[in-house]
C-alpha cells in the first residue's frame, strides 16, 4: 500500500483534515474550530497553544483510522515566512505574530510538519492533480476573500517575504471600496462572495447572501446579474495583469464562488480578451477546479510528501 499523508486546510471558523493516498482523499473530516474567535479572545501565546492542541487532537483522530501516516501538511490563512515557516501574520486570525505552529505539532505527533499559505497549498494541489511532471499554474481562489498561488516549473513560488500572489489586494478600482488591508478598491472587495453581496447592496439597497443572489440571477434579477458580471470583469482585469507579468498559460479558478462560474464566465472572458496584450489573447487557458474543494487538502499533503 502506498504512503499516506495528512493535509489540513485551515479556515477562520473551521478546518478540514484529509488523509491522502495517491492523490485521493481516503478519509476526511471537518472540525468546527473558531480559531478567529480564539485569536480575538485569548493572548497570542494562549491562542497558539489552543490552535496547535486542536490540530493535534484532529491528527490523533485521523491516525487512529490511518496508522501509517508519514507526514503532515497544513494550508494556513496567512503570510508564511519562507525561511522560518512561521506564520508572520494572518488577517483572519489577528494577534498571531511570528507564530510557530510546526514545532509543537512535530513534538506531539512525532511526524514532520510543513506549513504553507492556504491558497498556495491549493495551487500546489491543482498542479499535482494535473499529473504534469513539470509546468506552471496560476490558482485564483474565490471565497469570502480572494487568494492566489503560483507554481513555476513545478515548484511553489511564495516570494522572498511570503506574500507572492496576494492577488486579492490588486487594486482594480482606484478609490473604490475600503479593504481589510487598509487600501481601497482591492479585487477581493468585488470578486468574492462578500464583494458580490456588497455590489448587490449598492445596486438595490438590499442585503442578500451570495447564494441567494445567484438564485436571483435565475429569476432574471438585473442587479444580481450585474453583481456576478462585475465580479467576473474585475477578476479578468486582475488576471490579465498577472498573465502579463508571469506569462503562465494555465489558470485554475477555485474556492466556493467558483460554483457560480457560469454567472461570471461571459463577462470574464470578454474583459480578459480586452485587457490581455494581443500576443496572449486566446492563449491563457482558464478552467474551474474539479477538486470539489479538496485542492487545499491534497496540496498540503503533497507538500508534506515532498518535504517530509
Ligand atoms: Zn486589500
Amino acid at each position: 500500500m502506498s504512503d499516506a499523508f495528512i493535509g489540513i486546510d485551515v479556515g477562520g471558523t473551521n478546518f478540514r483534515l484529509g488523509v491522502v493516498q495517491d492523490l485521493q482523499v481516503v478519509w476526511e473530516k471537518r472540525f468546527q474550530a473558531d480559531f478567529s474567535g480564539v485569536c480575538r479572545r485569548l493572548s497570542a501565546v494562549e491562542a497558539l497553544d489552543t490552535i496547535t492542541a486542536t490540530l493535534n487532537d484532529a491528527v490523533t483522530e485521523a491516525r487512529m483510522a490511518y496508522p501509517s501516516i508519514r507526514a503532515i501538511g497544513i494550508g494556513f490563512p496567512g503570510f508564511i515566512d519562507p525561511a522560518s515557516h512561521q506564520v508572520i501574520s494572518s488577517p483572519n486570525l489577528p494577534g498571531l505574530s511570528n507564530a510557530d505552529i510546526i514545532t509543537p505539532l512535530e513534538q506531539c505527533s512525532g511526524l514532520s510538519v510543513v506549513l504553507e499559505n492556504d491558497a498556495s497549498a491549493a495551487a500546489y494541489g491543482e498542479f499535482a492533480l494535473s499529473q504534469k511532471s513539470d509546468g506552471d499554474l496560476i490558482y485564483m481562489g474565490l471565497g469570502t476573500g480572494v487568494g492566489g498561488g503560483l507554481v513555476l516549473q513545478s515548484k511553489l513560488h511564495g516570494g522572498v517575504h511570503g506574500v507572492a500572489m496576494e492577488v486579492g489586494h490588486i487594486t482594480v478600482e482606484r478609490g473604490g471600496r475600503l479593504c481589510g488591508c487598509g487600501n481601497r478598491g482591492c479585487l477581493e472587495q468585488y470578486a468574492s462572495t462578500n464583494g458580490v453581496v456588497q455590489t448587490y447592496v449598492e445596486l438595490t439597497g438590499k442585503t442578500l447572501s451570495a447564494f441567494d443572489i445567484a438564485q436571483a440571477v435565475l429569476q432574471h434579477d438585473d442587479a444580481a446579474v450585474k453583481a456576478f458580471e462585475q465580479a467576473g470583469e474585475y477578476l479578468a482585469s486582475a488576471l490579465a495583469h498577472i498573465a502579463k507579468v508571469v506569462d503562465v498559460g494555465d489558470v485554475v479558478v477555485g474556492g466556493g464562488m467558483s460554483a457560480s462560474w457560469s454567472l461570471m464566465q461571459a463577462a470574464f472572458e470578454r474583459r480578459l480578451n480586452e485587457d490581455l496584450i494581443p500576443t496572449l489573447r486566446g492563449k491563457v487557458k482558464v478552467r474551474i477546479s474539479q477538486a470539489q474543494d479538496q485542492a487545499g487538502i491534497i496540496g498540503a499533503a503533497m507538500l508534506a510528501r515532498r518535504h517530509g
